[in-house]
């Protein structure tokens, strides 16, 4: 594994750090609900310039770049704290250019490259979240149509987004993971409806319903049936992307500097807090770029996706109860950065995928141990 970019990754780095100086009072990578007409407009802007679609093969409407530069320019919109990479650039078109049919890709790509379409991500719902293997929400065939019935909750951006990425079930009940499809939904379809649940940072999550909604077969990406291997790909670039070594960098300064500025810094013990968590956010970075480098070479990267996503979220949680320990009442002050982070920090173990579950994953596949379910 080669750590090192090249000189053309570094001048992208330069040119990023640049675009990003308008942006830093954005605050779009942890308010997105709140800041999304200026999050929309920045990922346009962004897709004038190819952004979008850096990785995107040429052919598919992409710059062709090595997946490094989309990398490090995730990185960078973490560290300057201004956009989380979309859904629909990072996860729905990869998926669509590796599994989607030359129709889908026309019809889609497209609006996704110019930041116009946006998608939410569909999969959990009330009663299967770790476990999507028990997916009930049904689409059956009906002539040249699915017609869906169901629940999904816990589903971020919803409000605002224009589609939905989609995991149903297509087979029996009990089919477990060998019976799910994945369909892209319209967000004005007649049935569907998408109603709010506030979360602790002051932003939403959302339920959607689904009721009766008709949707074309051709909106089917990949076989009936099939969806588990695509989706195993598709949480693994959700595990890399979504999880940028920037955000924690940018995290840890912060706490850094206001215990710096509050004194808290004379005492040794903040000052080996402070020392060890530095050590954490370049673990998480060595993962992350584990990852890169699984990606780059073609290789399966679910293992060190997982990894990544412990080390990435554990860390940030741990930044923002160091500031609480060290900083008692000063850490409480609400809306100041570390009260304001460790809000933000406590979902992080749970969305995407939780910490015991991604253990599990590491255990199975990456030690080998206890079977391949
Ligand atoms: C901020 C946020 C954003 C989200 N965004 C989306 C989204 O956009 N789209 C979407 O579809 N979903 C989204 N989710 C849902 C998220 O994927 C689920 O919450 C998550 O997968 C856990 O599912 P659950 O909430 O049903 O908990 P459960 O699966 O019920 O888990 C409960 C507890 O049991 C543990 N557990 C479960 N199974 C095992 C196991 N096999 N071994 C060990 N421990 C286990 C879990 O780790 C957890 O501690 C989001 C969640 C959050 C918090």
């Amino acid at each position: 594994m080669n750590f090192r970019f090249s000189p053309e990754e570094e001048s992208f780095r330069e040119e990023v750090i640049d675009f990003l100086r308008p942006y830093q009072n954005l605050e779009g990578f942890i308010q997105q609900g709140e800041k999304w007409t200026e999050v929309k407009a920045l990922f346009c802007e962004m897709a004038e310039r190819g952004w979008l679609a850096l990785a995107w093969p040429e052919a598919e409407g992409g710059l062709g770049k090595g997946i490094a530069f989309e990398y490090i320019l995730w990185d960078e919109f973490g560290y300057a704290r201004a956009a989380r990479n979309p859904l629909a650039a990072g996860i729905v078109a990869k998926t669509l250019i590796r599994h989607g049919s030359p129709q889908q890709k026309e019809r889609w790509l497209p609006p996704i490259r110019s930041g116009e379409l946006h998608f939410s991500l569909a999969y959990s719902e009330p009663e299967a979240g770790s476990d999507l293997g028990a997916v009930r929400t049904r689409a059956i065939r009906e002539g040249d149509e699915y017609i869906i019935r169901g629940e999904k909750c816990w589903q971020s951006y919803a409000q605002d987004m224009d589609c939905f990425w989609l995991l149903a079930r297509t087979g029996d009940l009990d089919s477990r993971s060998r019976g799910l499809t994945l369909l892209i939904v319209d967000k004005e379809s007649r049935g569907l409806r998408v109603e709010p649940l506030p979360t602790l940072d002051g932003d939403q999550l959302n339920a959607v319903v689904f009721d009766d909604v008709r949707v074309p077969a051709s909106h089917r990406v990949g076989p009936e049936n099939q969806a588990w291997t695509i989706m195993g790909e598709a949480l693994a670039d959700e595990r890399h992307i979504q999880f940028p070594t920037g955000r924690l960098r940018r995290d840890l300064e912060d706490i850094c500097a206001w215990a710096e500025a509050r004194h808290f810094t004379r005492d040794s013990a903040v000052r080996v807090r402070l020392g060890a968590l530095a050590a954490d956010v370049r673990e998480a970075e060595m993962h992350s770029l584990s990852v890169l480098d699984a990606m780059s070479h073609g290789h399966d990267a679910a293992t060190a996706a997982a990894a990544n996503k412990i080390s990435h979220t554990l860390a940030c949680q741990a930044i923002a109860r160091a500031a609480m320990d060290f900083g008692g009442e000063y850490a409480l002050v609400e809306g100041d950065r570390p009260e304001l982070l460790w809000r933000l920090s406590l979902w992080e173990t749970i969305g995407g995928g939780t910490t015991e579950v991604m253990r599990s994953i590491v255990a199975r596949q990456g030690l080998g141990l206890g079977g391949t379910r």
